[in-house]
């Protein structure tokens, strides 16, 4: 469903990916893993058409992400892919069902629908009665299981998550990848996941090592 072939992305004269390639099927969960600066949220963020790569190309559903205008892309974000980060990245100004709703809302889903479509959320992932709190009244763990249904509420193609479970202890990170892997399984979400940790990683499908800007760069080597 999505592919980087032969990705490189400098930032100015950093380099970040060296000919990053790699293809995540329909509905595979796959863990992003490789050591600190390595490039995976870069490799991330051009997956995912918030970047665009120096050269190589992106495709998603065989379309040519890499070379689409930014408007082109950002619909593609809204209408087909969901995020979600490290550290929740709410919006403080607004309750935690607004938030979940954004999704839906700036896809110009009518505010009636909208809210009831990100309430249902919260019993499913045992939030009930925290949907009027700000973000800056709820528990590390609360928040990362609101950023998720933020993410999964409009039923996205790919979700991105890079270190969703980071701001965690082990078993709410737990927790949380227990929730995101039963919800984008049931929605037939595909799900690319950065994290560190090979306990978080042990829920996806696959594991694919980002090393020097290079996704399984010995393999490449020895082949
Ligand atoms: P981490 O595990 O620490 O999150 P990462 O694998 O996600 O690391 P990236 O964030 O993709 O790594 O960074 C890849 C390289 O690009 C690093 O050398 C980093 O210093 C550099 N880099 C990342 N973001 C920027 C930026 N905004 N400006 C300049 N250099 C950057
Ligand atoms: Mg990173």
């Amino acid at each position: 469903v999505i592919e980087a072939r032969d990705v490189e992305f400098s930032f100015g004269q950093t380099p970040a990916l060296r000919g990053a390639s790699v293809a995540v099927e329909a509905g595979e969960i796959v863990a992003v893993m490789g050591p600190s600066g390595s490039g995976k949220s870069t490799l991330l963020h051009c997956l995912a058409g918030i970047l665009v790569p120096d050269s190589g190309e992106i495709l998603f559903d065989g379309a040519r992400v890499h070379a689409m205008a930014e408007t082109e892309r950002s619909s593609l974000r809204r209408d087909r892919f969901g995020f979600v980060f490290q550290f929740g990245q709410l919006v403080p100004e607004l309750t935690a069902v607004e938030n979940v709703a954004l999704p839906l809302l700036l896809s110009g889903v009518h505010r009636k629908q909208a809210l009831p479509r990100a309430q249902a959320w919260f019993a499913r992932l045992g939030l009930d009665g925290l949907e009027q709190r700000r973000s800056g009244e709820l528990s590390g763990g609360q928040a990362q299981r609101v950023a998720l249904a933020r993410g999964l509420v409009a039923e996205p193609q790919v979700l991105f998550a890079d270190e969703p479970t980071g701001a965690l202890d082990s078993l709410t990170g737990e927790e949380v990848m227990d929730l995101l892997v039963g919800a984008a399984r049931e929605q037939g979400t595909t799900v690319i996941l950065v994290t560190h940790e090979p306990r978080i990683a042990a829920y996806a499908d696959r594991e694919v090592m980002v090393r020097d800007g290079r996704v399984n760069a010995p393999d490449r080597i020895a082949s």
